[in-house]
């Protein structure tokens, strides 16, 4: 066939991206117009998934990874425009877990089978370095061989390093855009994105498995600012990249702005499969909510990791970042059934060790 008439077939569009996949597949990488290209576009989305499943499943077969997640506390010091727990939402019930509670917490997910935990918060003063060592001191005398995962937002080095010492294995922190003005245009001013970079660079050096990552789709954001996170990425690289859409709460400045994208998501998740072949990549809880089908879809699009809630029912309801969160009713047992069952339905596995990229099976080099 010639061009011409590949071109009036409509066809020659698709054997193009076709091969730009394949080139992000061969080399990890695309310039620029390229990877915008797969970004904005939808159409060989099949293709897409297929390939990033099938790197997912040459590093890690079918194990999906599972990390218990406890909402400690709701009160939090900043104002971030999109997110439900913001300081001035006066119109959240606040709560705190008492270091018993969380305990009880991590006990009941350690019987279901979970063995990293990860604490997070908004960024509540009243957990002092010294409460969050002694906590993390305690689960790991209980649990030895589990792994604390904490996000607790941007703190000192000095405090990152006393988490550390204290056994703090992990530390998620999404660096939420990449790109400077969105980053204004995101948070209040006495947020930057300079301090955030800087404390994934200190959690770095400090020698924790890092998590980064950004939400799809929030207010403002464009397909160069989805570029510049990639590139940002590529320069820290993090462990863990947790991405998820964007999505309203009722009592934010950003009530009324539309919501992240599915597919978008799900073409971001496959991307980040190809660049990064072997990274911990979750199917999130966001995704899960724009779609009841979400955080399947992304296991089917290169995920690996799911992160279920641990944290009490009663208090479930109040750790709503955006509006329907999804799995505020059920128990932890619940949660973790209603999982498995999802997961071997699309032909994976949950696998309860630890889970780091360390302890990946290599089944195809
Ligand atoms: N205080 C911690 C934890 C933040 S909550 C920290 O600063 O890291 C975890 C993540 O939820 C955030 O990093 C953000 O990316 C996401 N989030 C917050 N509000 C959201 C919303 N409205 N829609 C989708 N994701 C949201």
């Amino acid at each position: 066939m010639t061009v011409m008439s590949l071109l009036a077939a409509g066809q020659f569009y698709r054997y193009n991206m076709t091969d730009l996949i394949e080139a992000l597949h061969k080399n990890k990488d695309l310039p620029d117009a390229e990877l915008k290209t797969i970004i904005e576009n939808g159409e060989c989305e099949q293709k897409l998934f297929e390939t990033a499943d099938s790197v997912r499943r040459s590093y890690y077969g079918t194990d999906v990874y599972i990390r218990g997640l406890i909402e400690f506390t709701n009160y939090c010091k900043n104002n971030c425009y999109y997110c439900g727990i913001r300081r001035d939402n006066q119109k959240v019930e606040r709560y705190r877990l008492g270091k018993e509670e969380i305990l009880s917490c991590c006990k009941q997910g350690y019987a279901l089978g979970f063995r990293t935990f990860v604490l997070q918060g908004g960024e509540d003063a009243a957990f002092s370095d010294e409460l969050i060592c002694g906590i993390v001191s305690e689960i790991k005398k209980l649990y030895p061989e589990c792994a604390v995962t904490l996000s607790l937002g941007e703190k000192s080095c000095g405090s990152y390093q006393s988490y550390f010492n204290a056994g703090a294995n992990r530390y998620l922190l999404r660096h939420e855009t990449a790109n400077t003005e969105h980053y204004r245009a995101l948070h209040p001013d006495s947020m930057s994105l300079e301090s955030r970079k800087q404390c994934l660079w200190n959690l770095k050096k400090i020698g924790y498995e890092v998590g980064s990552g950004f939400m799809v789709g929030s207010p403002s954001q464009t397909t160069e600012c989805l570029i510049e996170d990639l590139r940002f990425l590529q320069e820290l690289q993090p462990d863990m990249i947790g991405i998820g859409p964007y999505i309203a709460h009722q009592n934010t400045p950003f009530r009324d702005q539309k919501n992240g994208d599915l597919h978008l998501c799900l073409r971001l998740i496959a991307i980040l499969r190809l660049m990064f072949p072997d990274i911990l990549l979750p199917a999130t809880t966001a995704l899960g909510t724009i779609d009841v089908q979400g955080r399947e879809l992304g296991l089917t699009a290169g995920a690996n990791v799911l992160m279920p809630n641990l944290s009490p029912v009663n208090v479930r309801k109040q750790y709503e970042l955006y509006d329907n969160k999804i799995c505020i009713y059920e128990g932890a047992a619940q949660c973790r059934s209603c999982l498995e069952n999802k997961v071997e339905a699309m032909g994976y596995h949950i696998v309860t060790n630890i889970g780091n990229r360390k302890t990946k099976k290599i089944y195809v080099n």
